[in-house]
């Protein structure tokens, strides 16, 4: 069994860390090196498999077997709002489910690859004081509708040509290399936004709800303030702006939808029981939850956080870098 001491050091408190430094990404732009550049977008652990390409297929097999044809979109009717509500729950809740079965109901792996020694916690932050109960009403209550509405105005958009459909037949090219950046684009809307959201106003009424969770786990991925949510799913608007295709619009707000719970899972790996490994969470966004103050960016696009100068590596040196910018802020 893979086990985590070959791969980073844990501290007194039981508290993770890998021992790689973070690496900006995309990789390999800057300087430019263009074969390792498509080793890594097509290699394993690289921007395409495993986990964007299963976040993917996820959108596949939506997009072809649980998507009423566009027609049905160009009235507003509630019967298909809530059939895409109902659909997008029960997506969201056997994924993330999943994780929160494997790491925290069965704890499968104990804290193999854990980045924080505690599990779940309880206390009076959370609503029903249970860290579980808050953040799941907070994905069902909130992020599900909102992304739901979205997307079902989205969808009634394209299908009264309200905004520009182009056809896969007349511009193959285009539409593969958008969804091929959709990813890209998602996170530097994450950026820009989650910067908006760390000024105190948006703190104060909304942010803050995620960040509670500064030891997180699968369902907080999504858990935030209705306010957040609109901000967050927002990201769809581009498709109203651009050219675009419905199947490219259902991959960006699915992979806002999907993306977050194994990132959020607080394990840097899931661990199965015949030893095979996936890379899930991102200690990249583990050190923001844990420092508030750094690493706003996506995971695809953390060079954003380099320029700025927020970025938080996991060395002793950058936690230093921080402080002192803290100090001087
Ligand atoms: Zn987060
Ligand atoms: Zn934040």
């Amino acid at each position: 069994m893979i086990t985590d001491n070959n791969f980073g050091k844990r501290d007194k408190k039981g508290n993770w860390k890998p021992n790689d430094r973070i690496i900006p990404m995309p990789r390999f732009i800057i300087p430019f090196q263009p074969l390792r550049l498509l080793k890594w977008i097509f290699g394993w652990n690289g921007y395409i498999f495993p986990m964007q390409f299963i976040w993917a297929i996820i959108t596949l097999v939506v997009w072809f077997l649980l998507t009423p044809s566009l027609d049905e979109f160009k009235e507003v009717n509630l019967y298909t709002l809530g059939y895409i509500f109902l659909r997008n729950s029960m997506i969201v809740f056997i994924y993330a489910g999943f994780f929160h079965l494997h790491f925290y109901i069965k704890k499968n792996q104990k804290n193999n690859f854990k980045y924080n020694a505690k599990f779940l916690e309880k206390n009076s932050k959370f609503l029903f004081k249970d860290q579980t109960k808050d953040n799941m009403i907070w994905v069902f209550l909130s992020a599900i509708p909102i992304w739901s509405i979205y997307e079902y105005f989205t969808f009634w958009s394209f299908a009264n040509n309200y905004i520009t459909l182009i056809s896969w037949e007349q511009y193959p090219i285009y539409l593969l290399v958008l969804f091929f950046l959709v990813p890209i684009i998602r996170d530097i809307h994450f950026y820009l936004t989650h910067r908006l959201l760390h000024t105190k106003f948006f703190y104060k009424i909304a942010h803050k709800v995620h960040h509670h969770n500064v030891n997180p786990g699968p369902w907080s991925g999504l858990a935030m303030h209705p306010v957040e949510h609109v901000i967050y799913f927002s990201g769809i608007l581009i498709h109203w702006i651009i050219p675009s295709h419905p199947l490219i619009a259902l991959w960006h707000i699915f992979h806002a939808g999907i993306a977050p719970h194994a990132g959020h899972s607080g394990f840097d790996k899931i661990v199965f029981k015949n030893g095979m490994h996936l890379h899930t969470g991102t200690y990249f966004h583990y050190l923001h939850h844990k420092y508030f103050e750094c690493n706003y960016s996506g995971d695809t696009s953390n060079y954003l956080d380099k320029w700025f100068g927020t970025m938080h590596d996991g060395s002793d040196e950058s936690h230093r870098k921080m402080l002192s910018r803290l100090k001087l802020s």
